[in-house]
């Protein structure tokens, strides 16, 4: 069963990531346990669940990605996304470029795509400032870009605008049905490669963008 952007929106406020109004999965486990032998073994199930979650979460990430670029009507073929098991984060080898508004499109669509999978709608231009310090972070990329197509101008206004077309887009439910079964697969194998993902978009009937040439 493939799911839907959750019904019940919560408002994006970057104050409150990771805070009191995020839920730990798992934690009715713990709640359950009733002496130390269950409490052991409610830990150990509780750590499982957080870790397929927070692979599901990166997923839909890598996902997110690979949606703008199919989006845009350019090929997936020979190309994968990948979920390394040994630290945390993902991987899309997919192309990213920074010279036009479509590319900001794709940059956008993997964090945009992570939030909304949480039930999370952004009402400001998502930038995490932690990936400042990687030249190769999405948030990084994202800045130079924006100052590149904005006359040298950090446009985080501009950014909002792009970024609310790519929430049309990945929020369309043939695209958000594809995301889903994409990412789903990739956090459950680790790797899904881009025949798969394109054979799910066009399964699913994602939508692609009518006219590449008015894309930039
Ligand atoms: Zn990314």
């Amino acid at each position: 069963m493939l799911s839907e952007p959750s019904k019940s929106r919560q408002v994006f406020n970057p104050a409150k990531v990771g805070k009191s109004n995020v839920t730990i999965p798992g934690a009715n486990i713990l709640a359950r346990a009733r002496n130390t032998e269950t409490q052991a073994r409610a830990e150990r199930e509780m750590m499982a669940t957080v870790e397929l979650d927070t692979r599901l979460s990166i997923a839909y990430h890598e996902a997110g990605h690979a949606a703008m670029v199919y989006w845009r009507c350019e090929s997936l073929h020979e190309r994968r996304l990948v979920l390394h098991a040994d630290r945390f984060g993902g991987a899309n080898l997919v192309p990213m470029y920074e010279s036009c508004k479509s590319d900001l499109m794709v940059l956008v669509g993997g964090n945009l795509a992570q939030l909304l999978a949480a039930g999370i709608v952004p009402t400001r231009p998502i930038r995490k400032p932690n990936e400042y310090r990687q030249p190769n972070g999405d948030s990084t990329r994202i800045r130079n870009l924006v100052k590149a197509l904005r006359a040298g101008k950090d446009d985080r206004k501009y950014q909002f605008e792009v970024q609310e077309r790519c929430g049309e887009i990945i929020e369309a439910p043939k695209m958000w049905q594809a995301i889903s079964a994409i990412a789903k697969k990739l956090a459950s194998d680790g790797v899904i490669t881009g025949e798969e993902c394109e054979r799910l978009f066009e399964a699913c009937g994602a939508p692609r963008c009518p006219q590449t040439g008015s894309l930039s």
